[in-house]
């Protein structure tokens, strides 16, 4: 068995090694290309300059005002809720549908600032453009929504065919096999932040002397060399489920060797009020890698995942996402390879940046954080934090000031009957989260509870009620 393990890990490093380095060479050509028209390449900086101006100037100043607001009510949602409000008050229902027309109208400002944007990358690239773009979001889609929401997390219920279609999407952005990607997903939410982590930027073996070195070798761990690092997960030819099952649970952790961060001590060890130990650290990892074993035997088991996981299938895939492009846009190899540099980019961005920098709306036992800027560029996944605290949930962005484009679409297939029994957090926890955020963060103290508008309201009925359905 570790001669044909060692060899899929030697096949594996070639595949990774060869995919990671030919997109930067890519990029170079691109940008070598670009060089031979330097108008039309500096305009397009220009263009792309305006972009992370508006960007930049939404997150620097508007996101934080809307920090104030946990949850953004439909215009039905208000409708109802405002009802019994409307003979008493009509003063504060008039404030609160203004500034709920508010927000709509920002909105759709923001959606028309950025048309100019688009007008000027297809006056300058034209076709070249929009399949980049359009190549971006299927690749990048196939992973937030495929790989990750469906496909590791059930977070919601779609056909066999949907999920192969999303699995196939995945596979242009050109991060290995469904089924391996998956399983080393589950390891990373089944042991954030821990030595039994597959990606975490925490260093845990700090010397006085190379302090930085370790910090900045930490964090390209976490953001690109783990893919060369963590063995896979992949079931050995010829071991049956069972006999695969028996020797994954053979190999947890040791406990010997296991470390977390101190913060996340209530995590790894529950003590009672006297400070003993009632369940060690040991008995936890193995109740937390037998419930890992479950879900990477699941996924085996999977027959969609199964299929997509072939070989052939993938790179046929694989192979497609560039001949297309090429025979029907005449774009070029290494242009199609900058977007899977560009989308690759950003996915190392979740595992390493998303677990160091940005806001913690939830207590969860990681440093998962919620970063505005990878919330854009990785489709919705930068909301990290809200993430690990319920993996289960289909939108990460789930207070008012995110931005989750790959909600946006699982909830218009929602309403197209092609998604189902969406996970969703309900809007007492959001608004509890946000309460006592609003307590720990110490940017967020100044702001008041304002317990005359609708969001006093909504926090009043909270406090009231011990749960509410689903409001979304
Ligand atoms: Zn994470
Ligand atoms: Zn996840």
């Amino acid at each position: 068995m570790s001669t044909s393990s060692a060899s899929n890990r030697r096949f594996e490093q070639a595949i990774v090694g060869f995919f990671i380095i030919l997109p930067p060479i890519g990029g170079l050509v691109v940008l070598y290309q670009a060089l031979h028209n330097l108008p039309k390449f500096g305009m397009t900086l220009l263009w792309l300059a305006y972009l992370v101006a508006l960007v930049g100037a939404h997150i620097k100043w508007v996101r934080p005002k809307f920090r104030r607001y946990p949850w953004v009510a439909t215009y039905k949602e208000f409708s109802e809720r405002s009802k019994p409000l409307k003979a008493r008050h009509p003063k504060l229902v008039r404030k609160a549908l203004n500034h709920r027309i508010l927000r709509s109208a920002y909105r759709f400002a923001f959606a028309a600032a950025l048309v100019p944007f688009f007008w000027g990358m297809n006056s300058l690239h034209h076709a070249h453009f929009w399949w980049f773009f359009g190549m971006w979001l299927i690749a990048g889609f196939g992973i937030t929504i495929g790989y990750h929401r469906v496909g590791t997390h059930p977070s919601f219920k779609t056909s066999p065919v949907m999920r192969a279609i999303f699995f196939g999407m995945g596979a242009v952005a050109i991060q290995g096999l469904p089924g391996e990607w998956m399983k080393k997903h589950s390891k990373h939410h089944a042991f954030g932040e821990t030595t039994a982590d597959v990606h975490s930027p925490y260093v845990f073996e700090e010397s006085k002397r190379a302090i930085f070195m370790e910090q900045f070798n930490g964090f390209m761990h976490s953001f690109v060399m783990w893919a060369f690092r963590e063995p896979s997960l992949r079931r050995p030819k010829g071991m049956t489920i069972e006999q695969w099952k028996e020797d994954l649970l053979s190999k947890s952790p040791d406990p010997a060797t296991f470390k977390y961060r101190p913060e996340d001590r209530d995590h790894w060890e529950v003590r009672n009020a006297q400070g003993e130990i009632v369940v060690s650290t040991e008995t936890l990892i193995k109740k937390r890698w037998a419930r890992f074993v479950d879900v990477i035997v699941g996924i085996e088991q999977d027959s969609v995942v199964t299929l997509m996981s072939n070989p052939v299938l993938y790179f046929g895939i694989l192979i497609a996402s560039f001949a297309i492009p090429y025979y029907l846009g005449g774009i070029s190899i290494w242009e199609s390879l900058a977007r899977a540099t560009f989308v690759n980019w950003v996915t190392f961005c979740v595992n390493s940046v998303c677990h160091l920098w940005g806001e913690t709306p939830f207590e969860v036992p990681d440093n998962s954080r919620n970063n505005a800027v990878i919330e854009i560029l990785a489709l919705g996944e930068g909301g990290h934090n809200t993430h690990h605290k319920s993996e289960l949930w289909a939108q990460h962005g789930v207070f008012g000031w995110q931005f989750d484009p790959s909600a946006i679409v699982i909830k218009s297939l929602r309403a197209v009957g092609l998604a189902r029994d969406l996970n969703l957090p309900t809007r007492q926890q959001i608004v509890m989260a946000w309460l006592k955020w609003r307590v720990r963060e110490p940017d967020m103290q100044g702001i008041p509870l304002r317990p005359r508008d609708i969001v006093g309201k909504a926090v009043a009925s909270v406090e009231a009620k011990k749960e509410e359905p689903v409001g979304v």
